[in-house]
């Protein structure tokens, strides 16, 4: 194996910080113990402080963010209930698939790839239809790059009169974007913790409203178990969980949530929003141009680019791969071979975006494309430098 570090670009798993992996690093310990709730209950009241929720509660279950999807689902929504859907991507695609195969009767709105959520047709599916119990969106759709508008999510339904639950998908959002579960009304959140948390995979997550609680009390829900809210309820209240937890991953996330809050989950937002321009500048320079179809569904999280004519995105892949120790992601489902991804959520700075654009350079190069050198990594490093704080600015 050649020196170096391998560098890892694509959405989730993301780059494990080095402060949280050794805090991952603990002997196996009594998850009954008297002194265990001393680390549970502090980690459900900070993930609150992340979904920016108030009221309802925050439950974790080992899984990963699939598994969160499935909860919400089960807890709240029994076979036969109607919900509206779109689908404009390889996450928000799956998702559907799953409340298909779970009995749900979806609405399901295509969308071209590229978009996101269609307000407008919801809000003619809301206005025609009281009997929609759920309405789902995918709020960064990491197959494409395309991030949705929640908040006018949220004011279409109020004006339909809706008053089905809301289930956002923020497994590439939450810790990354701005998120605001209890201004926008989302009354299930879920995501997982290999992403914007930059965990291992292994945590379901779910911010859960007060009303989708009721829901889930009142057993409105499917026949369900190892992820019934109301077996975690009852242990959770004291510090504890129905199962064995991953207890190292807890550890991890404290150490998470620390790194988190010492910079300012603002300042994370920020952080997330300049470094993600500058690697849309460096791709607009190279002459190439993103999957998501307009500004206003560009994604600080991910970039989705087009190859050019003639060079294959798997081979992208593989090359990065195979030459250069780099993953990038690939394109998913309707955009295999004709997108590659590079994912900038997590653990990463200035330096490491300019390092994927520059490795995405000679991949490029090496698969066909014409590529001026250069070209995308000086367009990144002029808007970092313009955007960023100087040294002088900072000394003042
Ligand atoms: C990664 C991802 C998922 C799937 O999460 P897993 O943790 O792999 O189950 C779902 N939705 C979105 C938007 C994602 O980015």
């Amino acid at each position: 194996m050649p020196g170096g570090h391998t560098h890892l670009f694509v959405p989730g798993p993301t780059n494990v910080p080095d402060a949280v992996r050794r805090a991952m690093n603990v002997p196996m310990e009594d998850h009954r113990a008297p002194d265990f709730p001393a680390l549970t209950l502090p980690l459900f009241e900070d993930l609150k402080k992340v979904f920016r929720l108030d009221d309802g509660r925050v439950f974790l279950f080992p899984g990963s963010g699939t598994g969160a999807w499935e909860a919400a689902i089960q807890n709240t929504l029994a076979p036969g209930d109607r919900v509206l859907m779109a689908r404009f991507g390889q996450f928000s695609h799956l998702w559907v698939d799953m409340a298909e195969r779970l009995g749900l009767d979806v609405v399901c709105c295509d969308v071209e790839w590229g978009a996101g959520v269609p307000l407008d047709r919801f809000a003619a599916v809301l206005a025609d239809d009281p009997s929609i119990k759920g309405v789902f969106a995918t709020h960064n759709e990491t197959a494409t790059g395309v991030a949705s508008d929640i908040a006018g999510l949220r004011a279409v339904m109020d004006s339909a009169g809706s008053d089905a639950l809301l289930y956002v998908d923020g497994v590439s959002s939450i810790a990354s974007l701005p998120f605001e579960q209890q201004r926008w009304g989302v009354d299930l959140a879920v995501t997982g913790s290999q992403k914007g948390f930059m965990l291992p995979a292994g945590l379901a997550m779910l911010g859960v409203s007060d009303k989708a609680l009721d829901a889930a009390a009142e057993r409105r829900g499917s026949a369900r178990c190892y992820f019934d809210f109301a077996d975690q309820i009852r242990t959770n209240d004291l510090g504890y969980f129905p199962y064995t937890p991953p207890v190292p991953l807890l550890h991890g996330l404290r150490a998470a949530l620390d790194l988190l809050f010492a910079e300012g989950l603002d300042a994370v937002f920020d952080r997330h929003h300049r470094l993600a321009e500058g690697v849309r500048r460096g791709v607009h320079a190279l002459g190439l141009s993103l999957c998501a179809v307009g500004p206003q569904w560009y994604s600080d999280t991910v970039t989705a680019i087009q190859v050019p004519d003639g060079v294959n995105g798997v081979d992208v892949c593989r090359i990065g791969y195979e030459t250069y120790r780099t993953s990038f992601g690939g394109g998913l489902g309707q955009v295999a071979g004709k997108v590659f991804r590079i994912g900038h959520l997590g653990d990463l700075n200035e330096v490491t975006c300019l390092a994927a654009l520059a490795a995405a350079e000679m991949v490029l190069a090496d698969a066909g494309a014409k590529v001026e050198f250069g070209a995308g990594v000086a367009a990144a490093q002029s808007w970092y430098r313009e955007s960023g704080t100087r040294p002088a600015e900072r000394a003042a």
